[in-house]
């Protein structure tokens, strides 16, 4: 009897494993629908310099879906899925033309000129093809290299150090910027990230959570600012909620900051109105 129970476990997991398979690709069937309808969107994000009037020096790109069944679905849900059966790379391509072209456009309307950033994930940072990924979309729109900044995690660097120490050189030399984002979540060690030669270090938005008080984020921020400070590069805080969050990661000598307390992530007609009219920081 135990068996039989045993028997109808399975089968049930079984069922809820296929339902949740159908389920997810449906989702990618919508997915790569969205985008050959050009149905993806891109929000940008501004970055300010964390000076007495904060500056915008920068931008992330950030893809939006909004899928008329399920409504919005989180970037975190849906590039996994991409990743997994091989759709990342032409959205990828989507977002980099998209990101080149609106930048462009921003320099050329005289409002921003700060370099745009675009998140890139394992499996397309570490293809063949990456350089010339990058190399043909800067050609195709004509943005100049410097104006275009690739977030790359930690994790996705550290764990292939050789390769990643070679790609982040190549784009260096045709002025590409290029982060360390989520910094503090990949576990290394500093020995690897400091064989790695980032223009940029971005502090994990749950270390700027605890802030101003808790004493191991506040720890963790200062360790982040220095070891920026000892290799000469910019560091950059994410998820800025709050105005004694930016007054404390200023007080610890942070270069750069973004988040919500600054600026949200906005479609770019809006992002054009806000430079317009002046108003691009919150304090
Ligand atoms: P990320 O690169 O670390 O991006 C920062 C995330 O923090 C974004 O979430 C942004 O909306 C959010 N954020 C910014 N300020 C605040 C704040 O003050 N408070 C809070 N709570 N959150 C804030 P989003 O847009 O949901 O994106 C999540 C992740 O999805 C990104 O994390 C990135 O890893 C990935 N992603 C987004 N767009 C793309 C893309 O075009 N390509 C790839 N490969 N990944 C992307
Ligand atoms: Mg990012
Ligand atoms: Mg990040
Ligand atoms: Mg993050």
């Amino acid at each position: 009897q135990a068996k039989a129970a045993g028997g109808n476990c399975v089968r049930v997991f079984q069922q809820a494993l296929r339902r949740r398979t159908e389920a997810r690709l449906l989702m990618l069937e919508r997915l790569r629908e969205a985008l050959k309808e050009e149905r993806l969107q891109l929000h940008y994000q501004l970055q300010y310099a964390l000076e007495a009037e904060p500056r915008p020096v920068g931008m992330e790109a950030l893809l939006r879906w909004h899928d008329g069944e399920r409504g919005a679905v989180s970037p975190t849900e849906f590039i996994g899925l991409a990743e997994e059966y091989g759709l990342i790379g032409a959205i990828t391509h989507w977002v980099l033309e998209r990101a080149c072209r609106d930048n462009l456009a921003l320099i050329r309307s005289g409002l921003l000129d700060v370099p745009v950033a675009v998140n890139i994930c394992g499996s397309t940072f570490l293809r063949e093809d990456f350089l010339s990924l990058i190399g043909d979309s800067l050609a195709r729109t004509g943005l100049p290299g410097s104006r275009l900044e690739l977030e790359i995690t930690e994790r996705v660097a550290v764990s292939n150090l050789d390769d990643a120490v070679q790609i982040i050189n190549s784009l260096r030399a045709s002025d590409v910027v290029v982060s360390m984002d989520d910094f503090g979540t990949g576990y290394s060690s500093l020995g690897s990230i400091k064989q790695l030669p980032f223009d940029r270090l971005k502090i994990d938005r749950s270390f700027i959570a605890g802030l101003p008080n808790d004493a191991v984020d506040q720890a963790i921020v200062r360790a982040a600012v220095q070891v920026a400070a000892s290799l000469d590069i910019t560091v950059v805080a994410e998820g800025i909620e709050t105005v004694e969050q930016l007054e404390c990661l200023r007080a610890a000598g942070c270069d750069h900051g973004q988040g919500y307390w600054l600026a949200r992530p906005m479609p770019l007609e809006q992002l054009q109105a806000l430079l317009r009219s002046g108003q691009a920081a919150n304090s």
